[in-house]
């Protein structure tokens, strides 16, 4: 679902290069949990920022459900971007819309209807257990209600992968529990395919069916997640 071939970037030019990712190959296949794990610094962000391209690798292919998307045009890349859902560690919510409106913006983006949109947005609401909160603004909300949303919001166009940017670091560990768990529902019950990042092994160890460590920019070793905690 996820295939990575000689990925690498870049930072800057010349003197002020930095190398962030030395060539890099992944696969994540079709319903598996995939966490990389790794310190500061290590290259998380721009190994799972150059999945969705947020970041244009400096080389490489990044073939998401057998669609080459480094060498779209941004116009494509719009369309191909459906298929990859995001949440990120401090949730990116828009505080000026309520948590049902939140859900909806993407979408309105891609020109559904009304009515298809508010039976969308419910379902949604449903999944993330956030029905009686739909009209609540960002601020009122705790922050595992705050990524529950974020995560309904990208699940909305019905993504095949979702990428998770130390997505429980801001939450508190039960908190984090229960947002683990609700990602391994929708794992379970959807077929989607998650690709994380995190510097914390509990997160790994919960829900992870497979991990890479990354170090100084390579991926050093990688194997399944029951294999790693049988040897280490
Ligand atoms: P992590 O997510 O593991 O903390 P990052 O991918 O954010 O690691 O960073 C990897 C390396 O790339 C670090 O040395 C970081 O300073 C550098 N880096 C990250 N983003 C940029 C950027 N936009 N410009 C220059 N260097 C960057
Ligand atoms: P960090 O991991 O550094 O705490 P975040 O995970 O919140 O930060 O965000 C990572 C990066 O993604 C930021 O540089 C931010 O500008 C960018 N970003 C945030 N929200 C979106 C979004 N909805 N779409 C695209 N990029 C985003």
């Amino acid at each position: 679902m996820i295939n990575l071939t000689a990925v690498s970037k870049v930072y800057g030019y010349g003197d002020s290069a930095v190398q962030a990712l030395h060539p890099t190959d992944l696969q994540v296949k079709r319903g598996e949990i995939f966490g990389v794990i790794g310190a500061s610094g290590a290259g998380k962000s721009t190994l799972i920022r150059c999945v969705n391209l947020l970041e244009r690798p400096t080389t490489g292919s990044v073939v998401i459900d057998g669609v080459d998307l480094a060498t779209q045009s941004e116009r494509d890349l719009t369309l191909s971007r459906r298929k990859i859902g995001m949440i990120f560690q401090h949730f990116n919510l828009l505080s000026s819309r309520t948590v049902a409106e939140n859900i909806a913006l993407p979408l309105e983006l891609a020109g559904l209807d009304k009515a298809r949109i508010a039976q969308r947005v419910t379902e949604l609401l449903v999944l993330v257990g956030l029905q009686e909160r739909a009209h609540a603004y960002p601020s009122e909300l705790s922050g595992g209600q705050k990524q529950r949303v974020a995560i309904a919001r990208a699940l909305a166009p019905e993504p095949k992968v979702l990428l998770c940017d130390e997505a429980t670091s801001a939450l508190d560990p039960q908190t984090t529990q229960s947002i683990l768990a609700l990602l391994k529902e929708i794992n379970r019950r959807l077929g989607l395919t998650i690709l994380l990042i995190t510097h914390e092994m509990d997160v790994v160890k919960t829900i992870c069916d497979k991990v890479a460590i990354i170090h100084d920019g390579r991926l050093v070793e990688q194997g399944e997640v029951a294999w790693f905690f049988s040897h280490a």
